[in-house]
C-alpha cells in the first residue's frame, strides 16, 4: 500500500509517474530526505526529523523548509492509511527540474519491508568498512555535506552491498584513523555496564532521531548515556551492540566482522521495552 501527498496539497496515485525526468533530485541526488516510523497513526519524533529536514535543506542551500506545511501534508497522509498498519513514511525535497525552478517536495507512505521487521527480532551480522573520512573534516569542508540526510546515498547502498557479499547484514563505518562513525542508514549505540555510547555528529555523521529517543528512554529507565568517541575495540568489548534508526528501531548486532559478540538480548529487549514506554506516556 502507498499513499502521495505533495507539499502543495495534491493527493497523487503513486503507481503513476509524477516526477519530470530532468528533475535534480533524480540527475543528481540534488535534494534532502526524511524517513518516519508512523504506529498507531502517530508519526514518531516528527518535530526532530522536521528540524532535521530543515537544516538538511540549508546545508544544501536549498529554500527554508515550511515545518507547518509539511506537518499538514503529513497529516493528510496520516487521514489516508489505516490507524493499525505500521508505515514508513518518508519526506522528499529535491532541487526541482532546473535550478530556479520550483522544488519537488512530497510525502510517501509506504509498509514496512518484511527483512526489516524480521531482523529487529533476530538480530544482524554487521561488517566494519573504511568510510575514507578523517577527523575534522565535516567542519573543514562544509562542501561534502557530512551530516546532512541528503538524496546522494549511492554510496550507503553501496556499503550495505558490500556488507551483503561479504556474509552480513548491514555495515558500519569506520574514519581512516579507525574511529567508528555510523551505519549506511542507522545510529551506532554500545551498551556497557549499564551505560549508552554513541559517536559525536562532530565525526560527520547524522545526528539519529531514535538514538535520541532511545538515550531518553533510556534515562528514564535508570540507564546513564555518553556522547564520545568510539574505537573498534569498543564495539567488540561491549556488553552490547545496536543500529538505531527510525525504521528499524533498536536492532541488535549479534556478529561483527565474522566474530560472535556477546548475547545482549536480555539487555535489548529491557531497551526496546523502555524505547516503546515512550510513546505510551
Ligand atoms: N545515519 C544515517 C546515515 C542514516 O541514514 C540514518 C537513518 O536513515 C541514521 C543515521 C539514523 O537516523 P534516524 O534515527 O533519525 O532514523
Amino acid at each position: 500500500m502507498r499513499v502521495l501527498v505533495f507539499l502543495d496539497g495534491s493527493v497523487e496515485d503513486p503507481a503513476v509517474p509524477q516526477v519530470r525526468i530532468d528533475d535534480l533530485g533524480l540527475q543528481r541526488g540534488d535534494g534532502v530526505f526524511e524517513t518516519i516510523l508512523v504506529r498507531d497513526g502517530h508519526p514518531r519524533e516528527l518535530r526532530p526529523h522536521l528540524d532535521r529536514l530543515r537544516r538538511s535543506a540549508a546545508m544544501l542551500d536549498l529554500p527554508e523548509q515550511d515545518v507547518n506545511r509539511w506537518r499538514r501534508t503529513v497529516d493528510e497522509v496520516l487521514t489516508r492509511w489505516p490507524h493499525d498498519r505500521e508505515m514508513v513514511l518518508k519526506l522528499v525535497c529535491t532541487r526541482g527540474s532546473d535550478p530556479d525552478g520550483e522544488p519537488l517536495a512530497f510525502a510517501l507512505g509506504m509498509d514496512v519491508d518484511e527483512k526489516i521487521l524480521r531482523a529487529r527480532e533476530t538480530g544482524i551480522a554487521v561488517v566494519t568498512l573504511d568510510r575514507g573520512i578523517d577527523e575534522g573534516l565535516a567542519e573543514r569542508a562544509p562542501w561534502l555535506l557530512l551530516g546532512a540526510k541528503s538524496l546522494s546515498y549511492a554510496v550507503n547502498m553501496a556499503a550495505i552491498r558490500e556488507a551483503n557479499r561479504r556474509g552480513a547484514d548491514d555495515a558500519i563505518f569506520l574514519a581512516t584513523n579507525g574511529t567508528v562513525l555510523e551505519g549506511p542508514t542507522s545510529t551506532v549505540v554500545v551498551a556497557r555496564d549499564r551505560t549508552l555510547y554513541t559517536p559525536p555528529p562532530t565525526t560527520g555523521i547524522l545526528p539519529g532521531t531514535s538514538q535520541a529517543a532511545l538515550f531518553r528512554a533510556a534515562q528514564r529507565a535508570g540507564w546513564h548515556t555518553k556522547v564520545e568517541p568510539l574505537r573498534t575495540q569498543d564495539l567488540r568489548t561491549a556488553d552490547g551492540l545496536f543500529l538505531t534508526s527510525s525504521i528499524r528501531e533498536i536492532t541488535r548486532v549479534h556478529t561483527l566482522d565474522g566474530e560472535p559478540l556477546p548475547d545482549a538480548r536480555e539487555s535489548h529487549a529491557e531497551l526496546v521495552a523502555a524505547y516503546e514506554a515512550e510513546y505510551r506516556r
